[in-house]
């Protein structure tokens, strides 16, 4: 897979630190973002994030590119609402056998069935090269499998990115979405370190696990007396 940040908000640290200002100085924001220093605004920042004040945040935005992961990572990539989202299309991009890529789990090739599993790939490329000549790609493209490959474009604050990062960079998630909110926080740390700082796993945040018999095991499980809170 390749993920890239394709752009995004700019001073984006800068930008979120003069929206919380904005609520307690009798300066514009304009002024305030104009006359800040760095060291005011990150360190104003990382306060106002710290007691979960976390609307000055929905003010930066990223947009990323994502290439070649698979349909089943992109279906649950898309479960995250506050978002914005582009897709190729099955419709409108029809691909000859040779040209159908598709992804495969590392358990798989490491397996008694990689071949098969390339076979079968190859197999299901042919006949959907086959119907394609015959009937519409809208229908056609029901034989294609979820490993089959795909591109998208994704938007999303970093609010909602934040929260993003505690779901999928958990040892809970399914490794591809993993790797991708892994490459995207990577992306976004270069350009907003402070607005991502403390991003990761939920349980890094609350120091515990919240996921109950489900847990890795990387922190304790929240204890019953919480989970009843
Ligand atoms: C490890 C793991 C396993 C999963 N397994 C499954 C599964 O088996 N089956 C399945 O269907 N899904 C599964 N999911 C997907 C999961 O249920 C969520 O759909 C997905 O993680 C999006 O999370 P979200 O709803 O918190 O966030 P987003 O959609 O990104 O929304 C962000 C936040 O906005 C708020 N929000 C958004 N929309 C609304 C709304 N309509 N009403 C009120 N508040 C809203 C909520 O506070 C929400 O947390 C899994 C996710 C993970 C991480």
């Amino acid at each position: 897979m390749i993920v890239k940040l394709l752009n995004y908000t700019p001073n984006p640290d800068r930008t979120c630190a003069a929206a919380a200002f904005t609520s307690w100085k009798k300066l514009s924001p304009k002024e305030i973002f104009e006359n800040l220093t760095d060291e005011e605004a990150f360190k104003f920042l990382r306060k106002v994030i710290s007691y979960g004040h976390l609307s000055v945040t929905e003010h930066a935005y990223f947009t990323f590119s994502i290439e070649g992961i698979s349909r089943a990572c992109s279906h649950e990539l898309v479960r995250h609402r506050l978002a914005s989202y582009t897709q190729q299309s099955q419709r409108y991009v029809k691909f000859n056998a040779g040209e159908l890529k598709y992804v495969k789990p590392k358990t798989i090739e490491g397996s008694e069935f990689n071949r098969e599993y390339d076979e079968l790939m190859l197999k299901i490329a042919e006949f959907y090269e086959r119907m394609l000549a015959k009937i519409p790609a809208e229908d056609a493209r029901y034989i294609l499998p979820n490993a089959v490959s795909t591109n998208i474009v994704v938007t999303m604050n970093a609010r909602e990115l934040n929260h993003f990062f505690n779901l999928r960079l958990c040892n809970r998630a399914q490794w591809e979405i993993r790797e991708v909110a892994r490459r995207m926080l990577e992306e976004v740390r270069k350009v907003a370190p402070i607005l991502f700082e403390n991003a990761g796993p939920s349980c890094d945040r609350l120091g515990y696990c919240p996921e109950g018999e489900l847990s890795c095991g990387r922190r304790p499980v929240k204890s019953k007396a919480l989970r009843n809170l």
